[in-house]
């Protein structure tokens, strides 16, 4: 069957007069240019985008209209759409009221047949008594058919007797006029023969393609013009980052790294209380073997919450600090910044470290430019005054400096031979270079507890090394999950208070919003300040003895840091908090996690949050309240404990961007290739080792990599 349509779309392209008239066009050609197109309909055009006849052609149709079942007067049934062939007896023209009404009495062999338009003039001049014409629409329930489509009769139909194509609104661009565009464009544009054509079946090449995408011959080649697309832009992707990584090692120099010993062991110090995981060891040996490559090293670190990525960091960074260069850690929060530091410093109190707070940039302005305004964590580590000075000689103590991005702004100055972004997702895809003198470019390691669906991994990622941590240090228990109905809300309050009384444990409940005004404008969405109150009054009431704290976003920096420290020391029972825990805390005591509204977060996001309890092998809960009625999907994540099939599963559900956060990710830029789609996603990437390895020449039709520069930029 498919066969025959190509054998069938061949011959018609081969019968076509494509070079017969003068004009021809390429995909770059102009919209100006082009036969038909005026100012007015360029600009209207231009005001989507669609400026070159490539554009153009990629203004796929929404959907097909099937018009290509030809029948006789007498078939005719109400209400099917169809396509019959007729001749003109008579049509005229007349007026009722202001409206204006063209009639017309249409016949084949089979009887006649009454047609009707309002306020089409040219209608009347376009039908000649006794001429035959091809005529698409519905017969209506009075025996009339009103406002069909009408067309000469020739082999070559773009409005009936065919699927014919249906576009999404393009300004005040009638339908009828686009397709007679597209169509003049389709037949007078010469697309270059493709070297990928042949291992398609069938084996479209572009021009097919675009002419099967606008006037198909059947559904199949729809289907199969749409993945031919799909795989293109998917390669151009490919390309893409290849091409990112090709550059990147031509032309990026690193600081010189050399690690003292060939095996693991001895690079451990004793002050590190646990051995690590196979996982973790696999991913310390392959930074530590990119790090001593002569260009940067490029990597991801993946590892589900609690799968220790911290200390891999760490082991990281001590190597870059013991050849003599600073390394910098960039957290998403304060909080974390202040976490990591103190973390870092007690599994490698070797590393001399800085904390660098936000503080520091205001002071800065009011004290000498000289002067390190930066906090050192332990005392006994004198902090250096590397922050702030323009020479870096100035440290000659190799430092780990710790921050949040506004750390990125020193980096210049403190030229650190070793960044690494933690819980990279926050900040989005993008990380930008930045110059320094020595033309040497940082080794960059990205941390995530975002599981990066594979899909992605092979097309947009594939200039990364990655590393994932897919093992759990010991001990680790998933985190039971209950979607909580609302009538149990009390007595589960009353479990809450018992279990973190009875184990000495700790509990938070997090709420999507912080301000009333906030959760009033997305109706009534559970928001901090109230839910503060509320379970505050509930507590003293039942169970006194019990702390409750608040944390979020908007509090003062000083207030933030009092209630995460009180949150350490164990003064606070509950937090009551927004997503900003989301983000990598790590309370060793946490057991319990309330999700207020868990509709309302994203797969990925509550994945995190669940993360935040249970991570010192304690039985850890997970409790979500939604009044949303649409549960499948939180029913899914109760019993789904695996983040990367969670991710895949964000990812189908509310697309990349969206996964990671960032509006202007460009991950949503795919336009006709999906995420999801793994398979075509294979067999684009067979097909681009293909192209390298046959030297087969292939120039992207489809331009991806503007929009994706910013993605990938490093
Ligand atoms: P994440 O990957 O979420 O950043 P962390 O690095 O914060 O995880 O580690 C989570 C907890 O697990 C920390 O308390 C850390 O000390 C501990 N940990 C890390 N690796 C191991 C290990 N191999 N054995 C036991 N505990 C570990
Ligand atoms: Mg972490």
């Amino acid at each position: 069957m498919l066969s025959q349509a190509v054998r069938s779309i061949k011959s018609a392209s081969l019968s076509r007069t494509k070079y017969s008239s003068e004009i021809v066009y390429t995909l770059e050609t102009s919209l100006i240019s082009v036969t038909g197109i005026g100012p007015m309909l360029a600009a209207k055009l231009e005001s989507y985008a669609v400026t070159t006849v490539l554009d153009f052609l990629l203004w796929l149709p929404i959907r097909y209209e099937d018009r290509s079942h030809l029948v006789t007067i007498e078939q005719l049934e109400v209400n099917q759409l169809v396509t019959l062939k007729a001749q003109v007896l008579n049509s005229k023209n007349f007026y009722k009221g202001r409206r204006s009404i063209q009639s017309a009495t249409v016949a084949d062999e089979t009887g006649t047949l009454k047609l009707m338009w309002f306020n089409n003039h040219f209608i009347i001049e376009k039908l000649k008594p006794e001429n035959w014409y091809l005529i698409s629409g519905k017969l209506g329930e009075r025996g009339v058919m009103v406002q069909a489509t009408v067309e000469d009769v020739k082999e070559d139909t773009i409005h009936t007797n065919r699927l014919v194509p249906i576009y999404a609104k393009l300004s005040t661009i009638k339908q009828g006029t686009l397709r007679r565009l597209l169509k003049h464009i389709l037949d007078n544009v010469t697309i270059p023969a493709n070297s990928l054509t042949s291992f398609f079946t069938p084996p479209l090449e572009l021009s097919q393609v675009f002419e099967q995408l606008h006037f198909p011959d059947t559904e199949e080649l729809v289907v199969s013009a749409r993945e031919r697309l799909a795989v293109e832009e998917l390669m151009s992707v490919i390309a893409h980052s290849r091409q990112l990584k090709a550059h990147w090692l031509a032309t990026q120099s690193t600081y010189p790294i050399t690690i003292q010993s060939s095996s693991l062991h001895p690079l451990i110090p004793s002050s590190v209380p646990f051995s690590l995981t196979t996982a973790q060891q696999q991913a310390v040996s392959e930074i530590l073997e990119d790090l001593q490559a002569p260009h940067p090293m490029n990597r991801l670190l993946l590892g589900d919450v609690g799968s220790g990525k911290t200390v891999v960091a760490g082991l990281a960074i001590r190597q870059t600090i013991a050849n003599g260069f600073h390394a910098a850690l960039v957290a998403p929060t304060q909080i974390l910044a202040e976490q990591h530091a103190q973390t870092l410093h007690t599994l490698f109190p070797d590393i001399q470290l800085q904390l660098v707070t936000s503080k520091t940039k205001k002071l800065r302005k009011k004290v000498s430019a000289t002067k390190a305004s930066t906090e050192a964590v332990g005392t006994d580590t004198a902090p250096a005054d590397a922050v702030g000075t323009n020479d870096t000689h100035a440290t000659p103590q190799p430092t780990l400096f710790v921050g949040t991005h506004a750390l990125l702004n020193k980096l210049e100055t403190i030229q650190p031979a070793l960044i690494i972004y933690d819980e990279q997702h926050r900040f989005g895809v993008v990380q930008r270079s930045f110059s320094n003198d020595s033309g040497k470019q940082p080794n960059t390691l990205t941390m995530s507890a975002t599981p990066i669906p594979r899909s992605l991994m092979l097309t947009l990622f594939e200039h990364l090394g990655v590393s994932y941590l897919n093992e759990m240090p010991p001990g680790r228990l998933p985190v039971t999950t209950w979607l909580v109905p609302e009538t149990k809300r009390e007595s589960s309050l009353d479990w809450m208070g018992e279990q973190v009384v009875a184990k000495k444990s700790q509990a938070f409940i997090v709420c999507p919003f912080i301000s009333p005004s906030e959760s009033e404008a997305f109706g009534h969405v559970a928001n901090v300040t109230d839910t503060f109150v509320t379970v505050t009054a509930y507590f003293s009431r039942h169970f006194p003895q019990l702390k409750i704290g608040l944390l979020h976003g908007k509090l003062k920096a000083t207030e933030k840091a009092a209630v995460t420290e009180q949150l350490f020391a164990g003064e606070i029972d509950i937090l009551v908090t927004t997503p900003v825990i989301e983000v990598g805390l790590d309370v060793p005591a946490a057991s319990i996690i309330v999700i207020e509204n868990a509709e309302r977060f994203g797969l990925a996001s509550l994945y995190q949050l669940r993360g935040r309890v249970g991570r010192t092998r304690q039985e850890a809960f997970c409790l979500l309240f939604s009044p949303s009625k649409a549960q499948t999907r939180l029913k899914q994540f109760s019993q789904e404990h695996n983040g990367l099939k969670l991710s895949e599963l964000d990812l189908q559900r509310r697309g990349a961007g969206d996964l990671f956060g960032t509006e202007q990710s460009g991950l949503d830029t795919l336009r006709f290739a999906n995420w999801t789609n793994l398979e075509l996603i294979g067999q684009a990437r067979m097909l681009f080792d293909r192209i390298e390895k046959e030297h087969l020449i292939w120039k992207p039709v489809l331009n991806v990599s503007d929009q994706l520069s910013e993605v990938q930029a490093n």
